[in-house]
């Protein structure tokens, strides 16, 4: 898809300004009534979803072009989606976040890339993965658990690390703790090691399409090789990328894709696997936003837009519209209410209106101080419910939330499901 696919979505926005908002009869406080990371910090209406909107048209019709102060502007947004889901409950037409995306593959191919980005994408080209680490050492974290190895041996199930928690040496209790407990439950797991390569999300995120297909040609011919009727990752990113970035590209693994949290909670279910207790007895989940509203599966709609009563566009034939509901948000609550002596407390944007880590599209790695702002308005979110710790199940939010931490100098537990899981 080009712009030029958006030109009646652009046209369609009617500057309300719902996508900078929790909707309305969601708003719990003033404080925390935004929902939109970049306009909240930037407070201009570029920021917002519906200042993307703007520029992509603007620029489309040839009435500006891509400044610094534009680029910079294009770049500092997670993709966290929470525009789409605000701006589809008032209309299904106008797609802020598709948008977005598409004015970044414009900013690719047009060559205007961000120094930091553009390190990213060397890295994945040398070493297929965004974090400047050698590929050789990729499955390292599982040593010594005797797992398959899928590029020799067929397996059910593929566990499919992801970069960072592969190579973040402070996750690798978790990602080692989540294929133990699955081994232990029977699952007949393998894994890819040292050729397992990136889901490709984040070289999307970025505007470099053609990557991420790379990426998935060959994580599907993997899964094809090794027999497997299922993908299970701990990583919300790459969930989001099998579940909704290649459907949307027209890739298919036609097997299950589940998050560990979805695959835990049916062993829970099915009594194979039992919560250990924990020290804290109130703590607060922080929904990722590509476990949640960017989990949701993707919907094609192959139709075209007509014109009824000479000015209104409808969809022919009418299109399922996308509000970031499905999207995983039971399955880890299920598991923590189900971990003796726990007690669960909810913030204030929570499931499909969460706020974002800070850590996506980008950010991370280009605009430190923004992903870092980002990931401390949440953690402040966090404590207000009194909740003792903040636990999610993403290894990127994870990350950004004890770096923000660590340079802010504050302190507050930050914890993966499985941990709970595993115990000590
Ligand atoms: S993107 Fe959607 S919610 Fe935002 S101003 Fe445009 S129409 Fe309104
Ligand atoms: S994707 Fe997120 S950060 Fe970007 S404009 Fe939309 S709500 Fe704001």
């Amino acid at each position: 898809m080009a712009l030029q696919e958006y030109e009646k979505s652009m046209n369609y926005c009617i500057r309300c300004s719902h996508c900078k908002w929790t909707p309305f009869n969601k708003i719990k406080s003033k404080r925390y009534s935004g929902n939109c990371p970049a306009i909240s910090r930037y407070n201009f209406h570029s920021y917002a979803g519906g200042g993307r909107v703007a520029i992509a048209y603007s620029l489309y019709l040839g009435r500006s072009e891509i400044t610094d102060e534009v680029l910079q502007t294009i770049y500092r947004c997670q993709l966290c989606g929470m525009c789409q889901v605000a701006c589809h409950l008032v209309g299904e037409i106008c797609e802020p976040l598709e948008i977005a995306r598409e004015l970044r593959i414009k900013c690719v191919e047009e060559g205007e890339i961000l120094p930091e980005h553009m390190m990213m994408i060397d890295s994945l080209r040398k070493n297929d993965n965004p974090l400047g680490e050698p590929k050789e050492g990729r499955g390292d974290w599982a040593e010594g658990l005797g797992l398959k190895n899928i590029n020799k041996e067929k397996a059910d199930a593929v566990f499919h690390a992801g970069c960072r928690f592969s190579y973040d040496p402070d996750l690798r209790r978790i990602v080692r703790g989540a294929a133990q407990l699955l081994l232990q439950a029977g699952v007949d797991i393998g894994i890819g090691g040292s050729e397992e390569s990136c889901c490709g999300g984040r070289a999307f995120d970025i505007g470099y399409r053609g990557q991420m297909e790379n990426y998935a040609d060959d994580i599907i011919s993997r899964l094809k090789s090794a027999s497997a009727t299922k993908i299970i990752t701990p990583c919300a990113d790459c969930y989001s990328a099998f579940k909704h970035m290649y459907p949307m590209i027209r890739k298919e693994m036609d097997i299950e894709i589940l998050h560990t949290t979805e695959y835990f909670a049916r062993l829970i279910q099915q009594g194979k696997l039992k919560p250990r207790g924990t020290d804290f007895q109130r703590v607060t989940y922080h929904d990722p936003c590509h476990l949640g509203r960017l989990g949701e599966p993707y919907i094609p709609w192959d139709g075209e837009w007509k014109k009824v009563w000479g000015q209104l566009n409808v969809p022919d034939p009418p299109r399922q519209i996308r509000r970031g509901i499905d999207g995983v948000y039971e399955a880890p609550r299920e598991i923590l209410r189900s971990v003796p002596g726990l007690e669960l407390v909810e913030m204030e944007r929570i499931r499909e209106y969460s706020w974002c880590c800070g850590a996506g599209g980008g950010v991370r790695e280009a605009f430190e101080d923004f992903s870092e702002w980002t990931a401390l308005e949440r953690i402040e979110e966090a404590r207000d419910t009194g909740a003792q710790a903040l636990v999610t199940t993403c290894g990127w939010c994870e990350r950004n939330f004890r770096d923000a931490l660590e340079t802010s100098g504050a302190d507050f537990p930050i914890l993966d499901i499985t941990e709970l899981l595993i115990g000590d």
